[in-house]
């Protein structure tokens, strides 16, 4: 499939799934680029992306170098010891979560780096993220960071999860971000929500998401 057909459905899906939404928010769309080419990518951007995620930092400099005019999320998880390969690339970072990161993410970046905190709402063992208790706890303590802003959270919903967990796990996400966001931080004005893949992009853009990440369904 072209991408720009790809992306016709999923303009047309966005649509729909907002006028289901109390929030009617239009999501930035991540077109998550990890598992194909640079010409694949290339494609995504003459079909209108602007956006491009990768989770690796082989793929996301590769990606990065060759293509022009795009925002870069990194939204894998980031060793502590790679930051200094990669932060001063990245113009949005969806996986801090955890202080060590942070505090090396202070120490190389040349600039403030867009942060999501990424949230761990299912509870499962296997999931990076902070727990949902911890996250207003976490984020006042990101204050004397200066070179971090925090943007908003980011999810990922577990694999086996079905519509009815993923949609309360979507909607704790959501309403973690506008009590954050209601501390009104100077340094965490904590406005957006990344949630939503391939396959639950429609349920999180009901529930407020202001990014979602699609591979698959568009570049796959
Ligand atoms: C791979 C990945 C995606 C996209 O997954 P698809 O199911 O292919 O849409 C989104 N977010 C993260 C963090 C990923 O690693």
């Amino acid at each position: 499939m072209e991408v720009k057909d790809n992306l016709e459905v999923i303009l047309n899906d966005i649509e729909e799934s907002k006028s289901n939404s109390p929030y009617h928010q239009t999501p930035t769309i991540i077109a998550v680029t990890k598992y194909v080419s640079t010409e694949r990518a290339k494609e995504a951007v003459s079909a209108g992306i602007k956006d491009l995620g990768e989770n690796r930092i082989e793929g996301f400099i590769e990606k990065k170098e060759n293509i022009d005019n795009v925002t870069m999320h990194f939204i894998g998880s980031l060793q502590t010891r790679k930051v200094k390969e990669v932060i001063n690339q990245v113009d949005y970072l969806h996986s801090l979560d955890r202080m060590s990161l942070a505090k090396e993410i202070q120490k190389r970046a040349d600039k403030k780096v867009k942060c999501f905190i990424q949230v761990n709402v299912s509870g499962e063992d296997s999931k990076h993220g902070i727990k949902p208790e911890e996250v207003q706890s976490f984020t006042q303590s990101l204050a004397e960071y200066d070179n971090i802003e925090v943007v908003g959270l980011m999810t990922m919903a577990p694999l086996e999860a079905n519509e009815i967990e993923i949609r309360a796990y979507f909607k704790h996400l959501k309403q973690l971000q506008l009590k954050i966001q209601e501390l009104a931080l100077p340094h965490a004005p904590c406005t957006e929500t990344s949630m939503g893949m391939s396959n639950d992009y429609k349920i999180a853009i009901e529930e407020g998401a202001t990014f979602i990440r699609i591979g698959t369904k568009l570049v796959g």
